[in-house]
């Protein structure tokens, strides 16, 4: 017992994220829920934004708050109303935000003769300006205390394509333009921005058609499985964290080795 809470002291200090303010975008649920949890576990306070379902969210808050303070907030990322209600809820709770996980997003299959302007729009809007609309609200905050850690979700089709959402592959591409820019922005206010590219990861997002689907997929990733959330949480800890000080607009793929670049 004493060993162990030496063991996470000393885990807690290698990562320096106690007392900092981390907002996850799209919390409720999947991956944004294994970053928010796993933040919490190295000492953040954590927002947790969420569009739909309210006890799920504050199911995640409840857990939170076994190792820090929580707070869910309601807001359609895409709209630029709601971004600015959340941010100063936000500011008013926590006083600002230390790291910001732009995780939020939605996707469609359909190929690219079968979109309306109304499915392209929706899919950028949410996904990267989404993404842009976070970053906004936020960064005047962390220039003004000079430091900050952007984390934004992008996706393995960002680099390789898909022939059934080019919407959602445009949207995941835009967001790694987005991080290099920002980071080539923020450097100078010690803000970095970095985004993760994460391949087939189990959640309500990832749907195969048949169980032969899924052997088919998995046979093409090196590491022969699926990948779990927390392990895009681990991943989101180590760029949230003094570990990665030195790294800015870099994307880092997490993908069992679905595509190597
Ligand atoms: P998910 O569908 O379980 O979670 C997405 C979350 O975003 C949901 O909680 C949803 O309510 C929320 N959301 C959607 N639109 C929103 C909006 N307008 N405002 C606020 N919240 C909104 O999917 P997931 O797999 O956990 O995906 C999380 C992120 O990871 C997404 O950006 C997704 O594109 C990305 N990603 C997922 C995979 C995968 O295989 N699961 C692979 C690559 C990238």
């Amino acid at each position: 017992m004493g060993q162990s809470l030496k063991f996470r002291s000393e885990y807690l200090f290698m990562f320096g994220l106690e007392g900092k303010t981390a907002l996850v975008t799209g919390a409720s649920r999947g991956i944004g829920r294994a970053i928010a949890l796993e933040l919490a576990k190295n000492g953040c306070n954590v927002v947790i934004n969420y569009l739909k379902n309210e006890e799920k969210a504050r199911e995640v808050e409840k857990e939170i708050k076994k190792y820090g303070k929580a707070m869910i907030i309601k807001a359609d990322v895409s709209r630029q109303e709601d971004v600015e209600i959340m941010r100063k809820e936000v500011i008013k709770n926590f006083r600002g935000v230390d790291i910001l996980v732009n995780n939020a997003g939605i996707h469609q299959h359909l190929k690219s003769w079968e979109l309306s302007i109304e499915d392209w729009e929706r899919i950028i809007n949410v996904n990267l300006t989404g993404t842009f609309l976070c970053c906004s609200a936020f960064i005047p905050f962390m220039k003004k205390k000079r430091y900050g850690r952007i984390i934004n979700i992008s996706s393995v089709v960002a680099h390789t394509g898909t022939d059934h959402e080019c919407h959602y592959a445009s949207s995941k591409a835009g967001i790694i333009g987005l991080t290099k820019s920002l980071a080539l922005e923020l450097a100078p206010y010690n803000i970095t921005v970095n985004a993760i590219a994460p391949g087939f990861i189990e959640t309500d997002m990832l749907k195969f058609e048949s169980e032969k689907e899924r052997k088919r997929v998995e046979k093409k990733i090196l590491l022969g499985r699926i990948g779990k959330p927390e392990e895009i949480a681990y991943a989101t800890c180590f760029l949230a964290s003094n570990m990665a000080d030195y790294i800015t607009g870099e994307t880092l793929n997490v993908n069992g080795g679905l595509y190597i670049h």
